[in-house]
């Protein structure tokens, strides 16, 4: 079954249950400062649930572009490390508002698990919050799961991988305890089951989350019951498409082939050496996934800049180009797979169709200014990790990481994603001062340069006063800092 099949049944499965479908809502969410990312398919439901904003429908079903490449939900470390981590993602989900719980959200989801995406039942694992009594016996006594393989389970037990069955958008906003179901791909994959000691390996994938939301969560960590119980369910549709094809890998499945093949292209074209790579390397893996969080992003409306989103587009397009640069490219490649993109995805999504051009030549932008610093950055990045490799400390210390950030513009976590290839960490406390010692110098370096300028720009521009004026100093601060 095609991604694009399982997207089609899961969403009509869910219409056929009393299900309204809704299109996703943009990657960049409207007016949510919360929220970097659309990180779930339940932000755009977000003030349904607090019971604020009313829908002409009590059940909802979508298929959501996700981001989790910052703020709470964050995968950006995972990507080429793990098999079920992307920083774009699609996120089928069916929604209750007031409407049905625990039960039917349950047996919803078993339902279309083993009768019509016809799973063996005896490879699926679920969870349930700890104390949560009605979803385990829901599980035992209705669906009849044996006891064997339903583990119960706390929340914040803390841990990157770590297992965690209250679910929470962010710091605040609607949560609740969850269940969530897993499959088991076999015990030729390393990896223990939920809740056990060695749960973070690849072994026991966790497909499906259903939150019974229940509370909103204010800034003081006050939990507020919600207007009414409500079910917000998740199921990362690159994770059932790798079940439902008989894979292990996300990266595996219809949906990667042809970007991973234009990816091997692109860089190869790129290379002096041709295609002297492994096909197989991680880095092209990142660089699938990478192009896919890129164009969404831009597509959005989003470009690469030095804060907020911007900044996080940046960084994932760096770290793109440093993988591609890894295995040879020398000049632009990152933005010819936006084509390939298009053809995989523009149907299912029509922006990335509309907005080809663009996105090509944002991202193409973005490669010929980083391509420029690159070659230079990496070789003081290796002369350092020789060092520290010589002297046997395994940490690049703060003043090359920013060294690296402010002259070959490096974003920090671009030299640490380059570090760990070679288990070297970086000195971020030292990276954090000799960021802030910089910006105090340019902040006051910028404020004299503009208030030098200032008649010149007043008279072209119409000068705004001088608030306006330490802003756009700031932001010239911004761009010169990179
Ligand atoms: P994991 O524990 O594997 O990191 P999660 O618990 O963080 O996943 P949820 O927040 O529960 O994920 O999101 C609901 C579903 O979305 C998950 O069950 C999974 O199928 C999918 N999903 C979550 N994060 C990703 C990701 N980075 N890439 C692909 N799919 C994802
Ligand atoms: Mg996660
Ligand atoms: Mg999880
Ligand atoms: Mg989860």
């Amino acid at each position: 079954m095609k991604a694009a099949d399982i997207r089609k049944t899961f969403l009509e499965y869910f219409q056929s249950k009393g299900h309204t479908i809704v299109a996703s809502s943009p990657v960049v969410p409207g007016d949510d400062p919360t929220l970097l990312f659309t990180n779930a398919g339940m932000n755009q439901f977000k003030d349904v649930f607090l019971g604020f904003d009313k829908r002409p429908y009590s059940r909802a079903t979508t298929s959501q572009k996700c981001i989790r490449a910052g703020g709470k939900h964050n995968d950006l470390d995972n990507v080429g490390y793990t098999a079920r981590h992307h920083t774009f993602f699609e996120m089928l989900g069916n929604f209750s508002f007031g409407d049905y719980f625990k039960h039917d959200a349950i047996q919803y989801a078993w339902g279309l698990l083993t009768e019509e995406f016809k799973l063996p039942k005896e490879k699926l694992w679920v969870t349930v919050y700890s104390e949560d009594d009605e979803a385990y016996d829901i599980w035992h006594k209705v669906v009849g799961v044996p006891a064997e393989r339903i583990v119960r389970i706390g929340d914040n037990k803390g841990g990157r991988y770590m297992s965690d069955n209250f679910w929470m958008m962010g710091d605040t906003g609607p949560c609740g305890p969850c269940t969530e179901i897993f499959f088991d791909h076999g015990p030729e994959i390393a990896g223990g089951p939920p809740g056990s000691p060695d749960e973070d390996g690849d072994r026991y994938i966790e497909i499906w989350n259903n939150v019974f939301m229940q509370y909103n969560r204010t800034e003081d960590g006050v939990m507020h019951p919600l207007p009414k119980p409500s079910v917000d369910t998740g199921m990362g549709l690159e994770r059932i498409a790798t079940v439902l094809q008989g894979k292990h890998s996300n990266y595996e499945i219809d949906l990667f082939q042809n970007l991973l093949a234009a990816a091997r292209t692109a860089v190869a074209a790129a290379s002096p050496g041709g295609e002297g790579f492994d096909a197989n390397s991680p880095s092209l893996k990142v660089i699938a996934d990478h192009i896919r969080a890129c164009s969404f992003t831009v597509a959005d409306g989003v470009i690469p800049s030095n804060e907020g989103r911007g900044y996080v587009l940046r960084r994932i397009t760096r770290r793109a180009i440093r993988h591609g640069y890894k295995l040879g490219a020398r000049t632009p490649y990152f933005h010819k797979l936006v084509a390939a993109l298009v053809a995989e995805m523009g149907e299912a999504y029509p922006e990335l169709r509309q907005n080809e051009k663009r996105i090509t030549e944002v991202l193409k932008t973005e490669e010929e200014r980083f391509f420029q610093t690159i070659a230079n950055g990496m070789e003081i990045l290796d002369a350092a990790l020789a060092t520290v490799e010589t002297a046997g400390t395994k940490q690049i210390d703060g003043e090359t990481a920013f060294k690296l950030h402010d002259t070959y513009g490096f974003p920090v976590d671009l030299t640490a994603d380059v570090c760990r290839e070679r288990d070297v960490t970086v000195d971020q406390g030292g990276f954090d001062a000799a960021m802030a010692r910089q910006r105090e110098q340019a902040r006051a370096a910028g404020k004299f340069k503009m208030a030098a300028g200032l008649e010149y720009s007043g008279v072209a521009t119409g000068f705004h006063g001088y608030e306006h004026l330490t802003v756009d100093a700031a932001n010239v601060t911004a761009i010169y800092v990179d």
